[in-house]
């Protein structure tokens, strides 16, 4: 049977990592992309292995229409497109708006909406009925911030989000009669090493009474999340955005 390939963009940590894993085991190929961490996702690759599934780790900046070719090159070397995870995704310090600079917007919108945008175009063409695919589904990884704006820390980060979500919409509708349905999850508050590398490693613990639920979420709940919207049990569903933040 040919190998039904899963991207993944920055699989090798946190929530893409958690997706990896559970997609490996649902029988996808999944292609566990990343920028630096080799040895992250090697691990990622080894634990699906291990527990009897399939995944290839491919480095490679999702943020540049190079490395984006060096992804979809790979999965086609592979075996047979079935859907499209946009997770890479970045924060920056926290700052205000006014002290923000063009060099710091430049590489939260490129990582955040334009790569997605570039990595969802080539996947519809591999996908689409239109284009003589067998349809697939792509889950854009989105966030809580787009509906707060997180004034005070990272407003470029909740703005490139809230385009993640129009993009999701007007993606939905363009493509749902080829075979493609397109959502997004919005993770709240999860323990990943994101925070740190925001420079506030201290963010799950200083912010989690803020929660409903009074609790941080874990990668894992999210994956969960993003692997029933990529399922057959979510057939009837797109455009969606479904928030994962314990009531945010
Ligand atoms: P994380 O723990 O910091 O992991 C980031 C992953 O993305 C790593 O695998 C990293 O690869 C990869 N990556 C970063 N830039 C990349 C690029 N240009 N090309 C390819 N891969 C790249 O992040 P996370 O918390 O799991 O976040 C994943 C997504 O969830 C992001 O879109 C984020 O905005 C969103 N989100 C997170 C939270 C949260 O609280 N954690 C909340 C809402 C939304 P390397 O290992 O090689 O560096």
């Amino acid at each position: 049977m040919t190998p039904r390939i899963l991207i993944i963009t920055g699989a090798s940590r946190g929530i893409g990592a958690a997706t990896a894993r559970l997609a490996g085991a649902a029988g996808y190929d999944v292609l566990v992309n990343y920028v630096s961490n080799a040895d992250a996702a090697a691990s990622v690759v080894a634990a699906i292995e291990s527990a009897g599934g399939r995944a290839f780790a491919v480095k490679a900046d999702a943020s540049t229409t190079a490395g984006i070719a060096t992804i979809f090159t790979a999965a086609d070397a592979r075996g047979k497109l079935a859907g499209l995870v946009n997770n890479a995704g970045v924060v920056d310090a926290k700052s205000r708006v006014d002290e923000m600079g063009e060099a710091r917007l430049t590489r939260m919108m490129r990582t955040n909406i334009v790569g997605p945008m570039l990595c969802a175009g080539e996947a519809v063409k591999r996908l689409s009925t239109l284009h003589g695919g067998a349809g697939g589904a792509i889950v854009n990884v989105s966030s809580v911030a787009a509906k707060l704006g997180s004034p005070a820390e990272y407003v470029d980060y909740a703005a490139s989000k809230a385009a993640i979500d129009t993009f999701t919409l007007g993606l939905a509708r363009e493509v749902a009669a080829e075979g493609i349905r397109v959502n997004a999850v919005r993770p709240g508050i999860i323990d990943t090493e994101i925070h740190a590398s925001g420079g506030q490693p201290d963010r799950v613990a200083r912010v989690r009474g803020m929660v409903p639920m009074l609790r941080e979420g874990t990668a894992d709940e999210v994956a969960k999340a993003i692997l029933w919207l990529l399922s057959d049990q979510a057939s009837y569903t797109t455009g969606a955005l479904l928030d994962v933040g314990g009531g945010r």
